[in-house]
């Protein structure tokens, strides 16, 4: 039987990185993946293969609107090959999981193809198609992530009555696509949806998109989805959703109870995600899983059972990539005797429609809510001579800063290219800068970035230049 210092089970960014990192310790390293291709949830159906199809519908929608303005003129009608569009997606994600494959083997990790299950604390069983291996492993990483969460009353069909991973890999653009959920994949997706030509209705039970970003956030990416064509419905309840042949019916309830129906051709279900533990045999080993689903674990990542840690999606906290890759390596180093330490108010959050939505730290309302003294600091896009340039003017970026101390609490943003700017905020609040340490660094011109220098002045004494 093959005996490794640790078995990671699953091969998503925790699950992946967590194997680098504890390989480039020294540890003997197995990985085990249900699956014969690696990357999990975000390679293979989450952040890459949507980004692709983001970044194609953003491309056929600028030459389509956009390229006149420019002076450009496209002889003829532009077309979709959407066969095409899904192709290139599969093209960009096996070539990204590919990358994975190829990390293991620099690394020298074994990787074990099929479902991973405690035998006991110490021993795996890796059962595939054709056989059951047992592997022994001092310590073993939980990473295996998370499926699509659903409602009790609906059936998700994968063809018509859909999850995001059905949405990444359609036939036909739907004529209208009902979106459950105004959430990151809600209006990711549906994005993509609405520029390819689908009417998109976004049906949401709280009173206002990505509910749980700053309220100037969703205010902002409301008002521009709108005039892209997105139709919202928010404080409605879904209570029904049935299919007859081809056609879709969603039943809700408004906010004065008002029973509201809607008719389309798809429907993506995307209310949230849950812990995926099936199949893994957590009891076998004697490891606790909440009532949420959920494996428990200390602030070190620990589960009940002490060889036996869990990372990524399958515990509390964000449901993101790098969220997921952090906890990875901070157990590597934890196992390696390391003291590592992960800041969780300093996780970014990005929503990659366009403009981009990213935020990190305390929103304005949990500063209200903490009845925290706070100074706010905001700079409009359509004011920075880079957003003229390029025609990108929706958005701002909002900087909160302590009354007192001025140290930055808060950073949110909307804009283009703001997913790339929100590292500039993580890395000012890892080093508990003020505003107007941020204020006074330079920042080169003509650039997005210009905008956080100038919310930065805002919140610091008021003194935005380009205002
Ligand atoms: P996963 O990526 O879910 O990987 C778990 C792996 O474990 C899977 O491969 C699974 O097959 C395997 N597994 C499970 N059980 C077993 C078992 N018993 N034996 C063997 N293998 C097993 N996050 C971002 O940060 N940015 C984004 O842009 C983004 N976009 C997204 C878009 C979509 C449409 C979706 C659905 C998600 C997106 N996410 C994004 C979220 C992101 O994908 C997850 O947070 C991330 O994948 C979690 O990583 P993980 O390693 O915990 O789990
Ligand atoms: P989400 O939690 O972002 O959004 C779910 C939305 O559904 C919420 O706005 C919620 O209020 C709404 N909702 C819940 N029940 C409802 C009901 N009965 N009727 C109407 N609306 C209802 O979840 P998601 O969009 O499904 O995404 C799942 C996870 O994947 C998220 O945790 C997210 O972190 C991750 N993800 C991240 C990215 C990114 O980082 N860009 C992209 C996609 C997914």
């Amino acid at each position: 039987m093959s005996k490794y210092d640790v078995a990671v089970i699953g091969s998503g960014p925790g699950g992946y990185v967590a194997a680098i990192r504890c390989a480039q310790l020294g540890m003997k390293t197995a990985i085990i993946e249900k699956y014969s291709v690696l990357g999990g949830t975000c390679l293979n159906v989450g952040c890459i293969p949507s980004k692709a199809l983001l970044d194609s519908s953003h491309h056929y929608e600028d030459a389509i609107k956009h390229f006149e303005e420019h002076g450009i003129e496209i002889p003829g009608e532009v077309k979709i090959n959407f066969k095409k569009m899904i192709e290139r997606k599969a093209s960009v994600v096996d070539q990204t999981t590919k990358g994975i494959e190829f990390l293991m083997n620099k690394n020298k990790i074994d990787v074990f193809t099929g479902m991973g299950s405690f035998k006991d604390a110490t021993h795996i069983d890796i059962t595939s198609e054709s056989k059951t291996e047992t592997i022994e492993a001092t310590n073993t990483i939980i990473a295996t992530g998370s499926k699509p969460a659903s409602l009790p009353f609906i059936k998700i069909d994968k063809e018509r009555i859909i999850t995001s991973t059905e949405a990444l890999s359609l036939t036909e653009i739907p004529k209208h696509m009902i979106v459950i959920g105004g959430g990151v994949i809600g209006l990711e997706l549906g994005q993509v949806y609405r520029r390819l030509g689908s009417e998109v209705s976004v049906v949401e039970y709280m009173d206002r998109i990505i509910p749980t970003m700053d309220s100037a956030q969703s205010k902002e990416l409301t008002k521009v989805m709108k005039k892209q064509g997105v139709k919202f419905y928010l404080s409605h309840k879904v209570s029904a959703v049935s299919r007859k042949k081809n056609e879709i019916t969603v039943t809700a309830t408004d906010k004065k109870d008002n029973e509201v129906t809607f008719t389309g051709d798809y429907c993506l279900v995307s209310v949230g995600r849950k812990a995926y533990t099936e199949g893994l045999k957590p009891e076998n080993a004697g490891v606790k899983i909440t009532e949420r689903g959920l494996v428990e674990t200390n602030e070190h990542l620990q589960t009940n059972v002490k060889n036996i840690y869990a990372i990524g999606d399958v515990v509390k906290g964000a449901m993101l990539a790098h969220k997921a890759s952090e906890e990875g390596s901070l157990v590597a180093e934890i196992l390696a005797g390391q003291k590592p330490h992960i800041d969780y108010n300093l996780i970014p959050g990005v929503v990659y429609t366009w403009p981009e939505v990213a935020s990190v730290g305390k929103t304005e309302e949990q500063l209200k809510e903490a009845k925290f003294e706070y100074k706010s600091g905001q700079f409009p896009m359509r004011a920075l001579g880079r957003s003229r340039a390029s025609g990108d003017t929706d958005g701002f970026v909002k900087i909160l800063s302590d009354k007192t101390t001025d140290e930055v609490l808060g950073v949110h943003m909307v804009g283009a290219r703001v997913a790339d700017l929100i590292a500039e905020a993580v890395t000012a609040m890892e080093f508990r800068a003020s505003a107007e340490d941020i204020a006074r660094m330079s920042h080169a011109h003509p650039t997005y970035a210009e905008a956080v220098k100038e919310a930065a002045l805002a919140a610091t004494e008021n003194r935005a230049l380009h205002i």
